[in-house]
């Protein structure tokens, strides 16, 4: 009966010791996945355009704070804070392809102010297929889908200009890729917010546009002169469209719109920079109650 009591208290002691060194090795190795699992690898975006911005020299890295790659526009300047000065700026490098205009088509429509918006390039009418070119050397910054543009390349030049290419139905380049002028960049097209095949070409220094034609003489398909001189002047365009902005947002303050042929909630709320859902609340009525010629709107 000794011999049976011992067997079973040393069976169950070796049993009891094997059972604790499995827990523990199953606790150790619990804790080093919870351990693994607290230390997650992150890389967080902006440490990351940090990063990137680091590594790859980009052209007027002395005008602009960044390489964006994302947003098909650069931060704008505050044009406010630009005195009286001129900065004369050299179109382009001595030992460089000099400018070759993108296409060679009839401008169909012109920087300025176009029904209510602005038009903040040149239209250059082509075929959906046609070859498109760099206007200058330079490093492609954009080469993405865009809603409104379509397809876009955006390149930026070594003196902070950067043109844009939009509407086109093939991208020929990536970006970080050197360009040289007259270099295909990609096909002519009807992509994005575009009524008929053309390209839509602009001209932008720190974000902002520039009438083309200041630099550019479309007729002749080559430069104005060599140098560009940026000044106040130059953006002046903003305050016109600021202050037919502005004609829009008096109009609104007479506080009533009276129903035309063709109105609808949604067009006078964009017309007078509100939402159809303010409007309805405003007027009582539903936002897709059809309006009666005459009916008065509160504004
Ligand atoms: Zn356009």
């Amino acid at each position: 009966m000794k011999k049976i009591i011992l067997t079973i208290f040393i069976f169950s002691f070796l049993y009891n010791a094997f059972a604790g060194i499995k827990g523990e090795e199953m606790l150790s190795s619990k804790a080093k996945k919870t351990v693994t699992d607290t230390i997650p690898f992150v890389i967080d975006e902006d440490e990351m355009a940090d990063y990137n911005d680091s590594i790859i020299s980009f052209p007027s890295s002395d005008l602009y704070c960044g390489w964006d790659t994302i947003n098909t526009h650069s931060i704008k300047f505050d044009i406010e804070s630009l005195k009286e000065d001129t900065k004369e700026i050299a179109l382009y490098d001595k030992n460089s392809c000099g400018y070759v205009h993108p296409f060679s088509g009839n401008v169909t429509s012109g920087f300025g102010p176009r029904k209510r918006r602005f038009h903040y390039g040149a239209d250059i009418d082509l075929e959906t297929g046609d070859a498109v070119g760099s206007a200058f050397d330079g490093k492609v910054r954009i080469a993405r889908k865009s809603k409104s543009y379509g397809s876009v390349v955006v390149i930026r030049h070594s003196n902070g200009l950067e043109t844009y290419y939009a509407h086109l139905s093939k991208i020929n380049v990536e970006v970080g890729q050197e360009v040289f002028a007259g270099e295909i960049i990609g096909l002519g097209g009807n992509t994005g917010h575009s009524r008929g095949s053309h390209l839509h070409f602009e001209v932008r220094y720190l974000g902002h546009p520039i009438n083309p034609t200041e630099i550019i003489s479309f007729t002749d398909q080559r430069l104005v002169a060599d140098t560009f001189c940026i000044s106040k002047k130059t953006f002046n365009y903003v305050c016109e469209a600021k202050k037919a902005a502005g004609k829009t947002y008096a109009n609104s303050k007479n506080k009533i719109h009276i129903v035309k042929k063709g109105d609808t909630l949604y067009a006078i709320a964009r017309k007078y920079k509100t939402t159809p859902k303010e409007l309805s609340k405003k007027n009582r009525i539903k936002s897709t109650q059809v309006l009666r010629l005459g009916q008065k709107i509160k504004l």
